[in-house]
């Protein structure tokens, strides 16, 4: 008898060592005999520039890694995030965190788990259509992560709602007709769940996940840190891990494209760094700058956009032999103001949306008018108008509709957010007449990325057209209920229903 066969030793004794088998399951490409390589990889959903497998055969990943390995791995972080859940994670420690906090943690809530879930998919394209075998185990592996970062959201914070409401919205959000629900549905579906493998990779893992993920997952994991989020500290930082693993996917396929169509490949960075930013300037700049509070906020939004995107994202296009975005001055400009307007919009608009928003005080106003002097002064002016809207109003619950807008506001036809962009002074909104219709846009590139491909977006309607087909109801409160699937209970209040202890002293610290 040759010994007794164990767990540990079957691997040794009967099979081959890992450096032994690993490139030959990497690399297992074959050639076809009864269909075309086009059948089997057709452009459409393989992507361009379509080349034959011998211009893909040296693909390669950085991080190479077995399915036994992953999922020893993987059971690891699990085993771990549910000791920090055990230990930190009850909902005592989640009540004792800052009220503003807790509605970040809203956000990321309801557009983080399910986001997620369209990732699988993506990532499940580029395991069926990715031009390498190579790719196509990375992506398998890519599509097991974004399942687990459902999965971890889900279960840790819908169970909130047995506290508060609004965390219903951590499974619901993307199943209603709320028009940041729109809006982030026109982003994620064209980027993971309508998208070839090639724009897939590009756009999700060298865009999304290695010029945008610092902001969530460093950034945010930070500011978690500090406010005393232990648990969101920790789900952010494992989630990572698996992040900075699948994305290298996307480096190799960038440079083969670029070999091949370099102009194809520099309009697909520019126009996802665009759409991406807007979205993130929304989850992370409002969280940051305004849901955190001030004494647990090391640097601004603006701050930690320049120290780990924007330098970091020019070296990177640099070592592609990529230019920088034609509208790069415009972004900059945006990084200034454009989360404000948002955040001080929604704010107005605060009924519409699933979590509750807090006043910058006096303090915070000096705070952001030093870290964003640019344009601070007509910032302020909007504050202080809602000051004396509170004011006249006076505070309570009752008073929220009188200090809230009552119009409905336009959307952009392409990233399908509020035309925020540009300043309150000057707006940047602009008009396009196409075909047999009028469009609008928030800004410049926004405008250019609909124009490069109008077949795309033309037909999109956005939540006025909507209004106006009668497809969606035109008053606000059966809009709120009827089609955002909001409740009065659940949906967003001023924190404070206007009872702030600097609000009812003198006018104006601002200055
Ligand atoms: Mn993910
Ligand atoms: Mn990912």
């Amino acid at each position: 008898m040759q010994g007794t066969l164990t767990r540990e030793n079957v691997f040794e004794v009967h099979l081959l060592k890992r450096e032994e088998w690993l490139h030959l399951a990497r690399k297992l490409d074959w050639e076809y005999s009864y269909v075309r390589e086009d059948e089997v990889f057709p452009k459409i959903i393989s992507g361009t520039p379509w080349l034959p497998h011998s211009d893909w055969q040296d693909w390669e990943e950085a991080f190479k890694t077995s399915y036994r390995e992953y999922v020893e791995n993987q059971h690891d972080k699990d085993m771990a995030v549910y000791a920090v859940r055990d230990a930190v994670g009850r909902l005592e420690d989640i009540q004792k965190l800052n009220t503003p906090w807790i509605n970040g943690l809203k956000i990321h809530a309801a557009a983080l788990p399910l986001a997620e879930f369209t990732g699988v998919v993506g990532n499940l394209r580029g395991a069926r259509f990715g031009r390498d075998s190579a790719w196509r185990t990375m992506a398998v592996f890519g599509a097991l992560d974004e399942f687990r970062h459902t999965q971890i959201p889900l279960l840790l914070l819908h169970e909130l709602v047995r506290w508060d409401a609004q965390f219903d919205w951590t499974h619901k959000f993307y199943h209603t007709n709320n028009w940041f629900a729109i809006a982030a549905r026109h982003f994620f579906d064209e980027l993971t769940l309508g998208q070839n493998a090639i724009e897939f990779h590009i756009a999700t893992n060298f865009i999304l996940e290695t010029a945008f993920t610092n902001l969530q997952f460093v950034g945010l994991a930070s500011l978690a840190h500090e406010a005393g989020d232990h648990l969101f500290e920790k789900m952010v930082t494992s989630i990572q891990t698996d992040e900075a693993r699948h994305a290298q996917i996307g480096h190799p396929v960038l440079a083969e494209v670029m070999k091949h169509d370099a102009e194809h490949a520099q309009y697909l960075v520019d126009k996802w760094f665009w759409r991406n930013w807007h979205i993130f300037s929304i989850l992370t700049g409002v969280t940051m700058d305004y849901f955190t509070a001030p004494d647990q906020r090391p640097t601004s939004f603006k701050e930690f956009m320049e120290e780990w995107i924007v330098d970091q994202y020019l070296r990177t296009l640099d070592e592609f032999g990529l230019k920088k975005p034609w509208y790069w001055d415009l972004f900059l400009d945006e990084l200034e103001i454009y989360h404000h307007m948002i955040y001080a919009s929604a704010y107005t608009y605060r009924a519409t949306l699933w979590f509750n928003f807090v006043m910058p005080s006096p303090t915070d106003r000096q705070w952001l008018r030093r870290k964003y002097p640019k344009y601070w002064d007509d910032m302020d002016a909007i504050w202080e108008r809602v000051s004396d809207q509170w004011r006249a109003a006076g505070p309570g619950p009752n008073s929220e509709m009188s200090v809230h807008g009552q119009a409905m506001p336009t959307f952009c036809d392409l990233c399908q957010l509020p035309l925020s962009a540009g300043t309150p002074r000057n707006n940047t909104a602009n008009t396009l007449a196409f075909e047999d219709r009028n469009y609008i846009f928030c800004s410049e590139p926004c405008r250019w990325i609909f124009m490069k491909e109008p077949e795309r977006y033309a037909s999109h309607k956005d939540l006025v057209k909507r209004v106006l087909t009668g497809e969606a109801p035109a008053s606000l409160p059966d809009l709120l209920t009827a089609y955002f699937r909001l409740t009065p209970e659940t949906w967003g209040k001023d924190v404070c229903g206007g009872k702030y202890d600097w609000l009812s002293k003198a006018r104006s610290h601002g200055h």
